[in-house]
């Protein structure tokens, strides 16, 4: 089969814009669609459409003259369209719905910081997009110019980050770190590189795709003086993959920025096993790495986007083993609630015994792997280093490194002591194990 070219494409109406115009991301900016007349010269509305756009309360709207070219206007089901065009469906409440539906801000130390992992924190830099999604996680603060970050605000974020060395990894996001003005996110990087334990830099931005002509040489040449750092689009449909996001991908990593990409699963759009596999396929040509396939969140608006979780484990078994390894994400769903990523998979294993683990590849062959009986681990005393510090978040893997014995739900020691008295029988160093704990032993 013979591979599909990357085409560049303009609407109609945009035919006789100037090429100097239309390459220029000030001007794409600021000649972006949003309302029902401007719609009405590019693609047709639906009644829907037309609805959500004089509704009162509507998530922004504004989409790039590039990107709504991209759409066939004679589909009113085309992916790109159900992305970034409103329908009515977004007025439409459902039962898990939250208004930050991750529990962000309760996560935050400071306003626009979000340190949910041990090692590293989500800044938000700007509510200003390119292009809103209509599935936006983070529509509680995006769009709203109101709602931005301070001055003030980011000298607390930076100073926060100084104080705490714990913290190696910074994500920039937003709203979308790319469209802020040059010198300003010049800042940003400039400021963060001045704190020495911060290794990894990474922007999350939607500008190479909505708006791929923002990735211009000297923008290239400003990143790259901040390196080592790492960059993840997100596109969520192969017709999303132009000529231009072509070139601008090209451009970022002759920059040495590795890329990746985060897509959201979503009804109507790509909640199809051969559009995924495409869309993979094609990501990893223009060398980007699929990263994450996210599960649609409990976001106001999202309701209509979401599809089962079953689904995502379909498109899975569909990828792994069926194309390189690559080009397959993994799927996650990020925990109602605050929990952070939970990254989730068909089963491959399938029974195991004392010495042999039963598993099954992705075309149902079934095999056994019988495991070494005379295995002693050696890494705890080769390894040299400092084990890094997680306060209070070692979790699973500190049950299994004989930090703690168990992990109890809140409450759980209240609950079962029943209202009870303080009696002969309890003791509490009885229940303390042996060896575990923080290098106290009993005796
Ligand atoms: C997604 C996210 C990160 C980064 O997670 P990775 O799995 O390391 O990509 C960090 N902090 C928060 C709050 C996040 O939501």
């Amino acid at each position: 089969m013979a591979k599909r070219e990357f085409v560049s494409k303009r609407a109609p109406i945009y035919r006789d814009v100037p090429d100097d115009k239309w390459n220029n991301w000030r001007w794409q900016l600021s000649n972006r669609i949003n309302t029902v007349e401007e719609f009405e010269q590019v693609i047709p509305l639906t009644a829907s459409e037309r609805k959500a756009l004089s509704a009162q309360n509507l998530f922004r709207v504004d989409i790039t003259p590039y990107f709504i070219s991209l759409i066939d206007p004679d589909d009113p089901d085309d992916p790109i369209r159900k992305q970034v065009v409103p329908t009515d469906a977004e007025m439409v409440p459902f039962t898990a719905m939250m208004e930050d539906s991750l529990a962000e801000d309760r996560h935050s130390p400071v306003p626009g910081l979000v340190h949910r992992y041990p090692d590293r924190v989500l800044m938000l830099v700007t509510t200003q997009c390119a292009s809103y999604c209509r599935y936006c996680t983070r529509s509680r603060i995006v769009g709203d110019p109101s709602a931005t970050f301070s001055r003030a605000e980011f000298e607390l974020q930076l100073e926060y980050l100084r104080r705490t060395p714990q913290v190696r990894d910074v994500l920039l996001s937003g709203g979308d770190p790319l469209v802020l003005a040059p010198k300003v996110l010049e800042e940003i990087l400039s400021r963060l590189r001045e704190i020495p334990h911060i290794e990894i830099v990474r922007i999350g931005s939607r500008v190479p795709v909505f708006l791929p002509m923002r990735i211009t040489d000297d923008l290239c040449d400003m990143l790259q003086k901040y390196h080592p750092l790492w960059l993840n689009i997100h596109v969520n449909h192969p017709n999303e993959i132009s000529l231009e996001l072509a070139q601008a991908t090209d451009r970022l990593t002759r920059a040495g920025i590795p890329l990746g990409n985060q897509a959201v699963l979503l009804a109507g759009v790509n909640d199809n096993v051969h559009i995924q596999r495409q869309l993979v396929q094609e990501l990893v040509r223009i060398r980007v790495r699929p990263y994450y396939l996210y599960q649609c969140d409990l976001v106001e608006g999202a309701g209509h986007f979401r599809t089962p979780v079953a689904k995502g484990i379909e498109i899975m078994e569909g990828l792994r083993g069926h194309t390189s390894g690559y080009a397959v994400p993994q799927y996650i769903v990020d925990a109602p609630g605050g929990g952070g990523k939970i990254p989730v998979s068909p089963n491959y294993l399938i029974s195991m015994s004392d010495h042999k683990v039963v598993l099954r590849n992705y075309e149902g062959y079934i095999t056994t792997y019988e495991e070494p009986v005379d295995y002693t681990p050696a890494m705890a005393a080769k390894f040299k280093g400092e084990k890094r510090p997680e306060p209070g978040q070692t979790g699973v893997h500190g049950l299994l490194d004989g930090e703690q014995m168990f992990i109890k739900p809140e409450g759980f020691d209240e609950l079962h002591d029943r209202g009870g008295i303080q009696h002969r029988l309890k003791d509490a160093a009885k229940w303390v194990p042996l060896g575990i704990g923080s290098g106290e032993k009993k005796d």
